[in-house]
């Protein structure tokens, strides 16, 4: 399997080099990815899914 690279939730940056954390969303499981930076920071991501909100 190819790995895509990805898209901060938060910011729009692409995942690639930078790092970033993927985790299930709480709420509905969807993989949601984010960057090193907003977690840091913990910036609030909305779940394109199902609209969950968190930091
Ligand atoms: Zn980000
Ligand atoms: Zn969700």
């Amino acid at each position: 399997m190819k790995d895509v690279p990805e898209k901060c939730i938060s910011c729009g940056v692409t995942l690639l080099g930078i790092g970033g954390v993927r985790f299930p969303c709480p709420s509905c499981g969807v993989i949601i990815a984010r960057c090193n930076r907003c977690k840091k920071q913990s910036n609030i991501y909305t779940c394109r899914s199902c609209g969950f909100t968190g930091p």
